[in-house]
This record gives structure tokens, sequence and C-alpha cells, in this order.
């Protein structure tokens, strides 16, 4: 849920949308949650070569990660190609298609996809592992999450950053997602709970600080940022949260909208 309340401008109150730029200059994104909107915005500002073909890579199509779409100006403009591939898994019977159909038929929203300027595809994130000529390896690993969901390890020039959100460790650390995170230069991991609420939170398809940290040691993963703020935290319990993890963690911070991460 996207949250406005000024106590909320330290870490943003935006919905999942991450930014990669590659050594190439192409970019990815990660998730079109709200924080979409503006990423769309800038991106027509710089109005770069390489912005006219764009992957949006799917950890799941829950609203907090697709609601942004509609809004997203750059899949507006009809005076260029854009090309745009969304890769996200179908979903309790309807394809990947429908399920962003659905959220702009009349009933939710004024303007069908079939409107919007840019030329989409719609891919499936059933290869686990794809290789682009460019050198960007991109594998990718299904999770526990309600209705599922997938981390994505995403490697280039020798860097790795690991997304991995909407995460529920069942019995223990999931091994599969330590084995994703292995050795990354960053791992974005969902830490939505504290160990307190996560007690009683259990089925709602989140990690807490406390095991993102775990995931981090035991995957010898060099930074982590902590994703996916619950919108009851304010700037105020994020801030004092960050200091208790960096007590457990040394090189670990809490998400905030609009940082920029070199790796
Ligand atoms: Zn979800
Ligand atoms: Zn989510």
């Amino acid at each position: 849920m996207p949250v406005t309340d000024p106590d909320y401008a330290q870490f943003g109150g935006n919905t999942s949308c991450v930014l990669i730029t590659f050594s190439t200059g192409r970019v990815a994104i990660l998730d079109a949650g709200t924080g979409i909107r503006k990423l769309g915005n800038d991106l027509l500002r710089k109005s770069h070569e390489q912005y006219d073909n764009i992957s949006i890579i799917l950890s799941h199509t829950h609203w907090d990660h697709i609601q942004g779409f509609p809004y997203f100006d750059l899949a507006y403009d009809p005076r260029r190609n854009f090309k745009i591939s969304i890769c996200g898994e179908d979903r309790m019977g309807k394809d990947l298609k429908n399920l962003f159909m659905t959220q702009m038929q009349k009933d939710f929203f004024p303007v069908p996809l079939e409107k919007m300027g840019a030329n989409f595809t719609f891919l499936q994130p059933n290869i686990t592992t794809y290789e682009h000529p460019s050198g960007i390896k991109i594998v990718a690993s299904k999770h526990s999450h309600r209705g599922d969901a997938y981390g994505y390890r995403i490697e280039e020039g020798g860097k790795t950053l690991v997304y991995c959100t909407d995460v529920e460790h069942k019995d223990g650390i999931d091994p599969n997602v330590v084995a994703l995170s292995r050795n990354a230069d960053l791992l974005i991991h969902d830490a939505q709970y504290t160990p307190d609420e996560l007690r009683v939170k259990k089925g709602w398809g989140h990690s807490s600080w406390e095991q993102a940290i775990e995931v981090a040691e035991q995957a010898g993963v060099k930074k982590l940022s902590l994703f996916h703020h619950d919108p009851e935290h304010n700037d105020i319990f994020l801030s004092n949260l960050e200091i208790e993890c960096q007590k457990h963690f040394s090189n670990v911070f809490l998400a905030r909208e609009g940082e920029e991460i070199k790796l």
C-alpha cells in the first residue's frame, strides 16, 4: 500500500520498483509498483535511445508490484517506438497479458492496455537461466509466497545483484534463496516485519529483518538492502530499525526511495 503521510518522506512511501542500469546504458525495471510513475517521467525526460527497449521483470503480480504500471508514461508516447517486454508468471488460470488487461479494464481504469502507445511482449520466467548476448545473465528462482513469487540473480561485468522480495521462509531459511544469493555484491531482500510481527503474520508471505540478515550471512553477501517496508512503519520506526540491524550485520541498510547504488 503506498503511503503519502509526511512522516514517510525519508524512506519513501511508494511500492516496489527498482531500476537497474547496466554498464552499456541498457536498463531493466524490477517490479511495476507505484514507484514506476516517477521513474517513467525521469526516463522520458532523459530520453536516451537505450530506453527504447525496456524489460520489466516482475516478482509476481500482487497489486503492490503492478499497480503503478497504468501510470508509466513512457508506455504512452506514440511518437517513439517503445518496446517493453514484461516478464512474469501467469497466475490463477490467467495469462500475464490478461492480468495486465484486467487491471486496466474500464471498471478500474479509463485507458485500456491496447491504447497505450508501446509495443508489448509478455514473457514467462520459466527459463531458469537467461543469457543476453551483451553479457547479462539472469537466473530466476521461484520461492514461497501466497501464489508464489520469483527472485532474480542478475550478473554483469563481474557484479551480482539479487532481488528477492515477497518471500516467506517456512521452517528455517529457504536454501534456494541462499543459493540464489551466493556471494552477491548486493542483495535486496524482503524485510517487512520485525521478528515479533512475523510471529502473528505467518502465511502473509513476507520475511523479518532477522531472516534477511540470516540469508545474507549464509550466502556471504557483501551488502544487504532491506526492502518492502510495512506501510505501518514510519521514518522514526525505520531509522531505529536500521540502527538495530547494523548491530547484527555490518553492511546493511534500509532501502530508501530514489537511492542510487553503484556496484
Ligand atoms: Zn505479494
Ligand atoms: Zn509485495
